[in-house]
């Protein structure tokens, strides 16, 4: 017997329910990924995540080889290419991830009536990209926790299953046919700077930061200049990395850095979650209804907008972020906060368009987990304190205190010494004349927060 196991955001070969599955009860498998045109229509196909997804493939195919087999990538509509190999292989069942996007649903759904026309069995796979899965822990009065918590007590309380090694041997059928997979070198507007994918690459990654970074993660997350996160959510997001595994590897290091990490993972799931049972979250405020934002209706906030994209807002804390996502496509998460309450707070522009610059970016753009953190720093989403702001000044000094990451990214202020690059407008005359053609700040904090107030109704 055949089956078909389909890859989607889950492109490895360790911990790998569905290919276990899939190998356990059929002689042959056919390791399939299709390049989904819906995501493609959707604009979801930014050009920093297909280059990280040709890693990934080029990678898994490397992998199924050495294993005595190969990948099989179609591209079109998923369901209609599934429904294709199924009957090139004579498959009986198709073996998947699991994923609770609006879009995932529908296109497993399809998939389903699909399949089922043909006799072929659709065997769904939970737990692969999460390690609590959506609607597994609730609270007693709703479909899914609001606040983030209550879930995280009860996310810590649930067993978790052992991660599965990588098989050693995946025989795949001959004669069902492959494009060719694609050449990241091929592909235009990549950041310059942009992370290798695929799996290989991932665990390497991993391994070095349980060994490295890990211990002092807890003290160093916020350093901006220090650059000590994980640096694993693209890994995550297209899962070379299991999410199950990255919890139990941690775990069995111990220490409040290993716990601080874990929890980072628990906010993964909680959006995750969140999205799961309200998809329109997605597009449309969570919680609290503000319809005052500013859009790019009028010239003040077209121009305010631009200068926030490209990075030049004057507050060089902000620009040096912007200009890490655009060289890198990735952003500190510090640098992500402070981004966000700038744009939504203090420009007081519709966190939708920062949202979609983001995923316009970002290597590990992903709907629960950027909408939702949007929303959270807007103030609509799951924050308990929506009207928080964060002061692009006391933040650059509290978590970048002698600038080393504002001068890394923003090249006019290179010259300056310590702590003064975060406010250039304060400098005398001619100093200032050395920050070249840097801008002088599109807004005054002071303005940015009484227009806040009175969009809010607390004026
Ligand atoms: P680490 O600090 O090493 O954390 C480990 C892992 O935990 C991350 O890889 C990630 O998978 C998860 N994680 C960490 N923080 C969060 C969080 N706040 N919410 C959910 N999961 C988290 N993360 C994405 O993966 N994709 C996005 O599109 C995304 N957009 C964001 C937009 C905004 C406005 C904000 C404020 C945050 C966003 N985040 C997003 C969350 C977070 O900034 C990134 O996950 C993190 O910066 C990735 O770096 P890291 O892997 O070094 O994280």
């Amino acid at each position: 017997t055949v089956s078909v196991v389909l890859f989607t955001s889950d492109l490895r070969l360790h911990d790998h329910p569905p290919l276990r599955a899939a190998l356990d009860g059929a002689g042959e498998v056919v390791p399939l990924f299709v390049r989904d045109r819906a995501v493609d229509a959707a604009g979801f196909a930014a050009p920093n995540r297909l280059a990280f997804l040709a890693d990934c493939l080029v990678d898994l195919d490397a992998g199924l080889r050495e294993r005595g087999g190969r990948l099989v990538l179609r591209s079109g509509d998923l369901a209609d290419e599934v429904a294709k190999v199924v009957s090139e292989c004579g498959a009986d069942a198709v073996h998947m991830a699991a994923d609770h996007s609006a879009h995932a649903r529908r296109r497993e759904d399809r998939l389903r009536s699909v399949l089922e026309s043909s006799g072929c069995r659709l065997v769904v796979h939970d737990g692969v990209g999460t390690v609590v899965a959506p609607g597994t822990v609730t609270p007693a009065s709703s479909d899914h926790f609001a606040v983030f918590t209550p879930y995280h007590r009860h996310w810590t309380q649930q067993p978790m299953r052992t991660p599965l090694a990588a098989p050693r041997k995946v025989p795949v059928p001959e004669g069902v046919g492959s494009e060719p997979l694609p050449v990241r070198e091929h592909l235009h507007g990549v950041s310059p700077g942009l992370a290798a994918g695929g799996e290989w690459q991932a665990r390497e990654q991993l391994t070095a930061w349980l060994r490295g970074g890990l211990a002092e993660y807890e003290e160093g997350h916020d350093d901006l200049g220090g650059d000590r996160t994980s640096r694993l959510s693209p890994h995550l997001h297209f899962g070379t990395l299991s999410p199950v595994e990255c919890v139990q590897r941690a775990v069995r290091k111990g220490g409040a850095g290993a716990e601080a990490f874990v929890r980072q993972l628990a906010w993964r799931d909680f959006h995750r979650q969140v999205l799961a049972a309200r998809p329109a979250a997605a597009r449309e405020n969570y919680r609290t209804q503000h319809d005052r934002w500013r859009t790019p209706a009028t010239a003040a906030a077209r121009a305010d907008i631009e200068a926030w994209k490209e990075g030049r807002t004057g507050y060089p804390v902000i620009d040096a972020a912007m200009r890490q996502l655009r060289h890198e496509g990735w952003m500190h998460n510090r640098g992500r906060l402070l981004t966000a309450s700038f744009l939504t707070k203090t420009l007081y522009v519709d966190w939708r368009i920062g949202a979609e610059h983001f995923l316009s970016l970002l290597v590990d753009g992903d709907v629960a987990n950027n909408q939702l953190n949007w929303q959270w720093m807007a103030g609509t989403g799951t924050d308990t304190r929506p009207n928080r702001i964060l002061n692009p000044v006391t933040q650059a000094k509290r978590y970048d205190p002698d600038g080393v990451y504002t001068r890394r990214w923003v090249p006019e202020l290179a010259g300056l010494d310590g702590p003064s690059v975060h406010e250039p407008w304060k400098l005398p005359g001619l100093e200032r004349a050395a920050v070249g053609d840097y801008p002088d700040p599109i807004v005054e904090l002071a303005d940015g927060l009484e227009r806040f107030k009175r969009a809010r109704g607390r004026a």
